[in-house]
């Protein structure tokens, strides 16, 4: 194996590790992210349960009104009644009064049932300040162990991206940007393994990119020379073990 090989070797290896810290750091930032997100559900839901609160109480203040209103009335009616001439005009008094008392009847009973509904709304407004408030020692907790989390994975990504400068110098330039293109493509693996399988000649040969088989002559030139030779199929760049086949 050359030394253009063993370059891109050591390049595919700072290569996957820049990655996987890549995808650490990712994660704890999106781990941020989604705890916010569910604080603003929280709070969009409380809004919503305050506000129908409030018109459920509107209501209520409504029908107590109401409810006196009729009550002023029952009572200059039985004034009226008292001052009845004749059994014909008492008697209609009276079904009115008795008409007017059965409807504030409903009506009461209408406005305990509203703020009956205002007290459980309240109670689940308190509910949800309470789990909001759970939710954010959360996010400050998630925040500050994010932090140091994150401030770790970038000292790290300094040093591979050091570390990944000084090998790249070691390649020509078309080759570095044929592997910086592949790596983007495979997330971080441009490079791919040659398989060798059979216990003596032909030995049959694959990709280890894509799996697909590979000529017998990718893998002669491999052992031969110091050349990139990429897949047929997956156009990973290929190497292979000195050791096998
Ligand atoms: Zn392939």
């Amino acid at each position: 194996m050359g030394p253009v090989i063993t370059a891109l070797e050591k390049l595919q290896a700072i290569e996957r590790d820049l990655s996987q810290v890549r995808r650490r750091k990712k994660a704890r930032m999106r781990a941020v992210k989604a705890q916010e997100a569910r604080i603003e559900k929280h709070k969009l839901e409380r809004d919503s349960l305050h506000q129908t609160a409030i018109e459920r109480r509107k209501q209520a203040d409504d029908l107590e009104l109401t409810l006196r209103q009729n009550e002023e009335h029952i009572d200059k009616l039985r004034v009226t009644l008292n001052a009845a001439k004749t059994n014909k005009e008492y008697a209609a008094l009276l079904t009115q009064i008795n008409t007017q008392k059965a409807d504030n009847a409903k009506f009461e009973e209408q406005a305990l049932k509203v703020l009956g509904e205002v007290d459980g709304l309240k109670a689940q407004v308190a509910e949800t300040d309470k789990h909001i408030e759970q939710e954010e020692s959360r996010l400050t907790e998630i925040n500050a162990g994010s932090a140091e989390e994150i401030e770790k994975l970038d000292t790290m990504l300094t040093k591979l991206q050091t570390q990944r400068d000084e090998a790249a110098g070691a390649l020509p330039e078309s080759i570095l940007a044929l592997f910086d293109r592949l790596s983007g493509q495979y997330d971080g693996e441009a490079l791919a393994k040659v398989e060798v399988s059979g216990r003596r000649a032909p030995y049959t040969y694959t990709c280890g990119g894509c799996f697909m088989s590979l000529n017998a002559e990718h893998a002669n030139a491999l052992r031969t020379r110091d050349e990139v030779r990429q897949c047929d199929n997956c156009q990973r760049i290929l190497y292979i073990d000195p050791s096998e086949g």
